[in-house]
């Protein structure tokens, strides 16, 4: 992705480019859902959406379900797009919590037309231009991790970035300042360099361990600290959305493909064994796994600084958040696109990297507040894990947001926040969250006005979503071959 992006954008006029990487460590392979802001990265490297899809078997993804995340037995969506339309002065969601105060037990995912088309599993994107019920929903994609990077690779070698195999053994620094000067590789290639990205995952080379920057750890609030992973076979439908069921002490992924489903199961290690998580998740996989699952063992946290001196971390080698809302990958993008912007010169102003992290961090905790939202925010009591998630100190940016809402039904935005207010209503009205008030406005609007209001915005939402093409008809439709059975 960096090598992508930088290449297209300076377009190897800045200073050649050039990519190193060990095929002996290889990538994390996993990483495989994403959010509606990777459509605007594709445009930025000029990818178009089909040839996207057919490199990396990708499908596409209306937002998440959230299946025994409030309690078990129950299931809501966190859809991309909007949600309702306001009736009357009020924004759409104080009428809707009106309604549901004077009894109507309509799920808020139900003015969702994502949400509607996804349960069905229905998908086509709106038309260019449409300005009606169509446009209301967003989408991302999902897709396979590996065939991303190979496609990637690809398209900056296209573009002038040289690629060197091989790992680096040796890490040199200038004398004066500290600033990194020179990286050898084991096959004894040493290349110096003016600017560095690291891109070198959980183990930081750069960033931690040359440059010692420093880690905050923030496994108190989102206690996830493993994951095992693990293929299977296509089945089913093809969901054009991402599943998250909640167990004992973490949850586990379901991410459909063109030709497999990527599982996973995250869990704290303080609450349950490694090998028990293994076996929930492949207890639980609804097709036959394809592979052996893999251990992945991870920290939660951010790197203290992004950019340090001359080299830059993007990636796992700059922080990590579990995959609860896939937003690792859209921190790469934003992180890389907030790069251009501020870019050095030779001198490396110091101001340029205190802009940046200021920015990089506050994408980084408005994600993170959202993230912990789902812990917290919980009436399941069954497991250790869910105590203490229940019972754990928040941040107060985040108790703030809560309080606002349960008071007065208000979703008051962060300067940075990536979610936007129907995100934090579906989850937080998903989770359970009830406000006690709503804007007197929404009062302004006569009882039966509304009711037949919220009533015909259901129906168009539902008898649009009826009229979507099946996800997997869609994909067919657009050149691609699926594989696996059942996928009608
Ligand atoms: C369990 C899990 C699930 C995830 N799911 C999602 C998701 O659904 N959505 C999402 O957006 N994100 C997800 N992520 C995050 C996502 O996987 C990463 O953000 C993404 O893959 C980028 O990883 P990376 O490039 O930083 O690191 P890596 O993939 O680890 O790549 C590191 C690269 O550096 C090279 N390298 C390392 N050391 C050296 C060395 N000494 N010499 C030479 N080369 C070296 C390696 O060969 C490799 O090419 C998930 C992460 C985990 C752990």
């Amino acid at each position: 992705m960096t090598a992508a992006l930088l290449a297209k954008l300076t377009q190897n006029k800045l200073g050649k480019i050039h990519l190193i990487e060990s095929e002996a460590i290889g990538t994390i392979g996993v990483g495989e859902a994403t959010i509606p802001p990777i459509l605007d990265f594709n445009r930025l490297l000029e990818i178009n959406d089909a040839d996207f899809l057919r490199e990396t078997r990708a499908t596409f993804k209306l937002g998440i379900e959230f299946r025994d995340w409030k309690r078990l037995g129950e299931s809501y969506m966190h859809p991309f797009g909007t949600v309702g339309a306001g009736v009357g002065r009020a924004a759409f969601h104080h009428s809707y919590i009106r309604a549901r105060m004077a009894g109507d037990p309509t799920p808020f995912e139900a003015y969702s037309l994502a949400s509607v088309a996804g349960r069905q599993a229905r998908f086509a994107p709106p038309p260019a231009g449409d300005r009606g019920v169509h446009s209301t929903i967003g989408y991302a994609f999902h897709f396979d991790a590996g065939l991303y990077a190979a496609f990637l690779r690809r398209y900056a070698e296209a573009r002038g970035v040289t690629r060197h195999e091989g790992r680096i053994i040796h890490v040199a620094q200038r004398p004066e300042d500290g600033f990194i000067s020179s990286v050898t590789t084991e096959n004894g290639l040493t290349l110096e360099g003016d600017l560095f990205m690291d891109c070198t995952g959980m183990q930081a080379l750069l960033m931690e361990k040359t440059l010692q920057t420093g880690f905050e750890d923030w496994s108190a609030w989102l206690p996830a600290s493993r994951a095992w992973a693990v293929p299977s076979a296509n089945a089913g439908p093809l969901l054009p959305y991402t599943r998250s069921t909640a167990h004992g002490a973490g949850w586990q992924w379901r991410i459909p493909l063109q030709h497999r489903i990527g599982n996973g199961i995250v869990f704290s290690h303080d609450f349950i064994e490694e090998t028990k998580a293994c076996d929930i998740l492949m207890s639980h996989l609804d097709s036959k796994a394809l592979m052996d699952p893999r251990l992945i063992r991870f920290r939660t946290g951010r790197s203290k600084a992004f950019w340090n001196k001359n080299v830059v971390a993007i990636g796992l080698s700059g922080g990590f958040m579990e995959p609860l809302e896939s937003t690792s990958i859209h921190l790469i993008h934003s992180s890389l696109i907030k790069l251009m912007d501020l870019f050095p010169d030779a001198d490396f102003n110091p101001l340029l990297a205190k802009q940046y992290n200021t920015a990089v961090g506050l994408d980084f905790e408005t994600i993170r507040d959202f993230l912990i939202l789902h812990y917290k925010v919980t009436e399941r009591t069954d497991s250790e894990f869910w105590n203490y998630c229940r019972n754990m100190s928040i941040p107060a940016s985040l108790q703030y947001k809560i309080d606002q809402f349960v008071e007065n039904g208000r979703v008051v935005m962060s300067r940075g926040d990536l979610f936007q207010l129907p995100s934090w209503l579906s989850v937080m009205l998903g989770q359970g969250l009830i406000p006690k008030r709503y804007d007197p406005l929404a009062k302004l609007v006569e009882s039966r006005t509304l009711t037949e209001t919220l009533a015909t915005m259901r129906e168009t939402i539902a008898s649009h979503a009826g009229r979507l093409p099946l996800h997997s008809q869609f994909l067919r439709q657009i050149g691609m071959e699926l594989s696996g059975e059942d996928q009608a």
